[in-house]
This record gives C-alpha cells, sequence and structure tokens, in this order.
C-alpha cells in the first residue's frame, strides 16, 4: 500500500497564541499550499464553528497567520460550514453566522468571510455521481462544490456514532446539505429501554424529529419520524437510549467515507486537510458543553490524504492517552470509516510520519 505523507507539529492549546498561529502557517507551507492554490481561486475553508456553550473548536486567533498566508494569494477565501439536523444554534444560516461571529469568525475578527455552504436552511445543495456500494449520488453543500480549493480544519474528538470524527466526518458529514446528512444517518434509529428510562423528558426536548413521545411510563421512538440523529444518546443521562453500535454504525460510517470520497474527487486533488489535537473530548463540538478532555494536547497535523490524517491523528491520540479512549466513550468501532475510506480510494491507511520540531 503507498504511503502518504503526514506533517506533525507538537503542540498545545496554552501556547501562547501567536507561537501557535506561526505553527499553523508552517504546516499550510509544508503541505505546498502557498505554491498550488491560484491567484483568485475560491478556497474553503472548511470548519466546525462550536455549537453554542462548547469550548472545544479550533480558535480563528490560530488561524491568523495561515489567513495571512492565504489572502495574499487569493482573495476568495471564505470560511464555510453547513447546518445541523439537529436542533441548536447551527440549524440555519443566520443563528449559525450570528454563532460564528461570537465565537470570533467573521471578517472583521478572523479576516474572512463566513458563508453558510447549503443555504438558509440546508436547501442549497447539488447531487453529483457517486456510484458507490451505498452511496449513488452525494448531495453536496452548492457553497463548497463550487469552491476551486478545500481545506479542512477539523478538530478531532470523539463521537457518538462513529466512534471517532476528523478529516474524514468534516468532509463526508460536514460538506453534505441537510438531505445528504439525513441520507447518511437513515438506518440508524436508536431504542429506547423502558426498564432503564426514567421518563423524565430531556430527549423529547432535543429531539430534532418530535420523534419521541411518552408511553407506558416510558419514552418511546417512533420509527417512521426518527432521522437518526443520535442526539436523545448523547442527552440522556440515564442509558436507556441504545443503538446497534456494531451494525447501525457500520454502515453510517460506510456512507460517510463514500460521501467524503465524493467530495475528495470533485477537488480533484485541490483538497487539504489539517487536524488539531487540541482539547480532545469524547464528543464532538456540536456538544452546547466544555466538555472533560479525554487526550492530553498533542499537536497539529496535516496531509493531502484525508484517511492518513485521522490514521495518523488516532494512532497518536491512542499513544498518548489510555486504552482505547475513544471505544471507552462509546463502544463504537472507529476503525471503519478508515478502513472503508481506504477501500475505496480515498486515501492511505499507510503513512510517513514527518515531525516539523
Ligand atoms: S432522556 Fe433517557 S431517561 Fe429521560 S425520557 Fe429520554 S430515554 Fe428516558
Ligand atoms: S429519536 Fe433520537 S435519533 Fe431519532 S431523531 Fe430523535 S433525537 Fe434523533
Amino acid at each position: 500500500m503507498k504511503k502518504s505523507r503526514v506533517y506533525f507539529i507538537p503542540g498545545s492549546r496554552k501556547e501562547e497564541t501567536g507561537a501557535l498561529s506561526k505553527k499553523f502557517e508552517t504546516l499550510y507551507l509544508a503541505l505546498g499550499l502557498d505554491e498550488s492554490i491560484a491567484k483568485d481561486a475560491f478556497v474553503a475553508m472548511k470548519i466546525h464553528f462550536g455549537e453554542k456553550g462548547n469550548t472545544g473548536y479550533i480558535k480563528p486567533a490560530w488561524l491568523k497567520n495561515l489567513v495571512h498566508r492565504i489572502r495574499q494569494r487569493t482573495g476568495r477565501a471564505y470560511f464555510t460550514d453547513t447546518n445541523t439536523l439537529y436542533v441548536g444554534q447551527r440549524s440555519n444560516a443566520i443563528d449559525h453566522l450570528q454563532l460564528a461571529a461570537r465565537h470570533g469568525f467573521s471578517l472583521e475578527k478572523s479576516g474572512l468571510p463566513v458563508h453558510i455552504a447549503d443555504g438558509l436552511i440546508g436547501e442549497d445543495d447539488e447531487e453529483i455521481k457517486a456510484g458507490l456500494k451505498r452511496i449513488k449520488t452525494a448531495k453536496i453543500a452548492a457553497g463548497i462544490l463550487h469552491a476551486d480549493w478545500l481545506i479542512c480544519l477539523s478538530h478531532l474528538t470523539g463521537h457518538v456514532q462513529t466512534g471517532v470524527g476528523g478529516a474524514i466526518k468534516n468532509l463526508g458529514m460536514g460538506c453534505a446539505s441537510r438531505a445528504g446528512k439525513l441520507e447518511q444517518h437513515a438506518e440508524a434509529n436508536p431504542r429506547i429501554s423502558a426498564k432503564a428510562c426514567r421518563n423524565c423528558g430531556i430527549c423529547l426536548d432535543y429531539c430534532p424529529a418530535g420523534a419521541i413521545v411518552q408511553k407506558d411510563g416510558s419514552a418511546a421512538i417512533l420509527n417512521e419520524k426518527c432521522i437518526g440523529c443520535g442526539e436523545c444518546l448523547v442527552v440522556c443521562k440515564f442509558g436507556a437510549v441504545k443503538m446497534r453500535w456494531g451494525e447501525d454504525s457500520s454502515r453510517l460510517q460506510e456512507k460517510m467515507a463514500e460521501y467524503a470520497f465524493t467530495v475528495w474527487k470533485h477537488f480533484n486533488n485541490q483538497a487539504a486537510f489539517i487536524n488539531v489535537l487540541f482539547q480532545v473530548t469524547k464528543d464532538c463540538d456540536c456538544m452546547a458543553a466544555d466538555q472533560p478532555v479525554i487526550v492530553e494536547d498533542i499537536g497539529l497535523l496535516g496531509s493531502l490524504d484525508a484517511v492518513a490524517v485521522d490514521k495518523a491523528s488516532v494512532d497518536l491520540a491512542l499513544k498518548h492517552g489510555r486504552k482505547d479512549v475513544f471505544r471507552k466513550g462509546y463502544d463504537v468501532d472507529w476503525s471503519l470509516q478508515l478502513k472503508h475510506g481506504a477501500a475505496i480510494g480515498l486515501g492511505s491507511l499507510e503513512y510517513d510520519l514527518i515531525e516539523i520540531p
């Protein structure tokens, strides 16, 4: 198997902001992006702005030098994300833009305009041919699809349904419109154990599809309404929401990898991936909370290969942390997205780690 290059710069979020910003710039230069991005190209900087109350998201101040470099190449770079399935501050473009601005992402504060790539309510997408095992056509946010270059800036975290969320998730799920996200989540419906349920009603408040009802002293999911977003799994404090982890998660991870492959192929080698291994948490930045850290800060990784950068990131996290910290959070075999990504040609599981001191 061909090895891909993954650049690694050790670091910690506790470092001085200017020094951290320099590290992002160093990674950008090591990836050869300064020479590759054409003058006046549209560059989509795909990022997660962090849900309201979340503290783990990539901070705009860390990206100052990188933004400065890109602006010297093109005046058409922008930060972008898509709307969420779940109810929150990122489920429509207006709330999403306001939250992004509060987290420091605006033309004035972070030096680039912000564009919500799938429109006001997640409806602005285009279908592109995938022709893969699970996905035949992928529904991708138009505001990403029409860019010339894609740079995925991903905060590596654990995840309730995919075990790990990094570059593949940012690319596959993060670039999909609402319809594309629904397609990936379809058939991943949890169930509620009536025995374990305390009937507290919290999951009813969080369910974006109104798919949970209280019946016979416990909550129950209406399968015909459930969109498989997994919110109820995260919010239930009593472990009453169950998932068939193996079956449901493997299907979801394969679909996500196929979406990622379709987006990556569309960009025809004009895509790069930067993973940030600071404040690695059990759940992703969609959680509206300051979550406990499960792995000490490691640093930044960059590659032109989404599979290799995620594999190297997880390998480093597992080396630094205790025994598989991601599986300790949720019993999900996170490796499936990597293996399926490699099998369909998204990237390589083999890599050379090039450390930049
Ligand atoms: S949050 Fe958990 S315990 Fe509360 S109603 Fe929902 S399933 Fe039951
Ligand atoms: S029942 Fe759970 S998984 Fe289904 S839509 Fe509601 S919150 Fe999402």
